[in-house]
């Protein structure tokens, strides 16, 4: 089966105050689709003024939201997942037209996720109870929790909806009010919801700018009208936006890069051939679906005493990988986001190379017929080297693979947190001792064990080190959107 290009309008203005409008400056960018490099629309290029312009109205819906019930904007919330899911195949379609992913993918992860998402946050509020405690028989001592005020949220292009569905319905949980800017690589599915949802919260709650990073992402991060500033994107750029937030003495959340190590034990060979099917998809698949996933696993550290046989499947496997038009349900890997971001991943195959990798699967981009020629396809990649190599230690985020050999539960530790960042890590093994103690060593916020990218709504997710802090997901997400008052009442 195989959709076609979704239509769009010729152009798109900013969502403020519950209805769109044109940039003041009148300035719009084109968005093209990375499957094809053909037009999609355009969308506002907001500056300075816009942002001034989105903050007023949130301030101005601040108090009101702040003070629905929990039910209220749990109703809300759950009505938002209501309208995705009734579109889910539209907001399919546009992610894919957008980023470029394979349709089988937003189809069955990046939406149903998104609406999990509303959901369960929808869930937290309704679910949440509060705490008083007796300081004396004449005092009570309670804790209640306050929104935050204005926040401001700058999202990356690599899960458009779903990053919006993880910043959004927390925020607006805890009942502030919000200015979200998508990347300006994947405008899409945001202003698409915006359309669908446009009359569901009160004017000024929830607000979309788009633009470009220094244009319109600067004077929303440094703005005196917001009191929080969350943040998913490169690591260089987070250090920026704390710069920005540091002037109003704003929180940040920081979800940042990643370099993740994908470690396997020789006990994945054992004779269960089911289980070590599951081991290969684990190598392959979830580092090839572009591979423009914060948590790729993009470092393969393999068992020296399996290795060789290990890695003959492994690269099968990725050769088998069937890179077609990203609108066909049977396509595996699509299109790279966007013309730099191919150019990126190419030098680095490049760099890799001339750092003396042996490639060991691609290494190339992928050729395809027609229009799709325009497009930016890229071989799944496999290099084999060692862990000191810039592949193995600067996030490419597209599809390439680094791998290397480790002789001992020791070694395979020192490689695994030899890295700057510390998002995500996967560990395969049947040895129950391995099950528990290397994860407990392992230095990063997720570890996925004989399993790899499950995002649940209820299992936070941040990283250690240079990938950032604070937490997504599960009711701790919350505290990030909220303050604590204690009153202390005598009577
Ligand atoms: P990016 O940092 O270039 O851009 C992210 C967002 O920041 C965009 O909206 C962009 O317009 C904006 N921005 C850029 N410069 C800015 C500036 N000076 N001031 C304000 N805003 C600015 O990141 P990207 O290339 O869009 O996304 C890829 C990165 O995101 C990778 O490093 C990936 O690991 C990371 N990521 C992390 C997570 C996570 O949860 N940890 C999830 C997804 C992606």
């Amino acid at each position: 089966m195989s959709y076609s290009k979704p239509t769009f309008k010729e152009k798109y203005g900013n969502f403020i105050n519950g209805k769109f409008v044109n940039p003041v400056g009148g300035a719009y960018f084109e968005n093209r689709s990375p499957i094809d490099n053909s037009l999609i629309a355009k969308y506002a290029r907001s500056q300075k003024e816009d942002v001034n312009n989105a903050v007023a109205a949130a301030n101005a819906a601040q108090d009101a939201w702040g003070k629905t019930s929990a039910a209220e904007r749990a109703a809300l919330l759950n009505k938002v997942a209501d309208i995705i899911e009734a579109n889910l195949e539209e907001f399919a379609l546009v992610e894919t037209c957008d980023n470029g992913k394979a349709i089988r993918e937003t189809l069955n992860a990046d939406i149903p996720l998104s609406i999990d998402h509303w959901r369960y946050f929808a869930a937290v509020i309704r679910a949440e109870e509060g705490s008083a405690t007796e300081l004396d028989a004449n005092t009570l001592s309670m804790n209640i929790k306050e929104p935050l005020g204005v926040v401001a949220q700058i999202i990356p292009w690599n899960f458009p909806l779903l990053m919006l569905s993880w910043k959004l319905p927390p925020a607006l949980a805890a009942g502030n009010c919000v200015i979200l800017k998508p990347a300006e690589q994947t405008p899409s599915s945001a202003t698409l919801l915006m359309e669908k949802i446009a009359d569901v919260f009160p004017p000024g709650v929830l607000n979309i700018i788009h633009g470009f990073g220094p244009e319109a992402g600067k004077p929303l991060a440094s703005h005196s009208g917001v009191n929080k500033v969350a943040f998913t994107g490169e690591t260089t750029t987070g250090q920026l936006i704390m710069q920005y937030a540091s002037k109003n003495l704003n929180p940040v959340t920081m979800e940042l890069g990643g370099k993740s190590p994908n470690i396997f034990f020789n006990s994945v060979m054992d004779e269960d051939d089911a289980f070590l099917d599951k081991a290969i998809e684990g190598a392959v698949l979830f580092a090839f679906n572009q591979g423009e996933v914060c948590t790729c696993p993009s470092r393969i550290l393999v068992q020296e005493d399996i290795y060789d046989k290990f890695m003959e499947k492994v690269v099968a496997r990725t050769k088998a990988i069937n890179q077609t038009n990203p609108y066909d349900i049977n396509c595996m890997m699509g299109a790279q986001a966007s013309n730099d971001q191919y150019e990126k991943i190419l030098s680095y195959i490049k760099i890799g190379k001339e750092e003396g990798a042996k490639v060991l699967a691609g290494g190339d981009v992928c050729k395809l017929e027609g229009e799709l020629a325009n497009g930016y396809y890229i071989q799944p990649t496999i290099l084999e080297g060692h862990n000191k190599m810039r592949v193995f230690q600067e996030e490419i985020f597209g599809p390439v693979v680094a791998v290397t050999k480790f002789k001992d539960e020791a070694e395979a530790l020192e490689i695994a947190n030899d890295t700057l960042y510390g998002l995500g890590a996967g560990v395969w093994t049947r040895d129950a001792h391995q099950l528990y103690q290397i994860p407990r060593a392992i230095k990063a916020g997720r570890v996925w064990v004989n399993c790899y990218h499950a995002y649940p709504a209820h299992a936070p997710f941040g990283g250690y080190k240079k990938s950032g802090f604070g937490r997504e997901n599960h009711l701790m997400m919350m505290n990030h959107y909220r303050q604590t008052k204690n009153m202390l009442i005598s009577y």
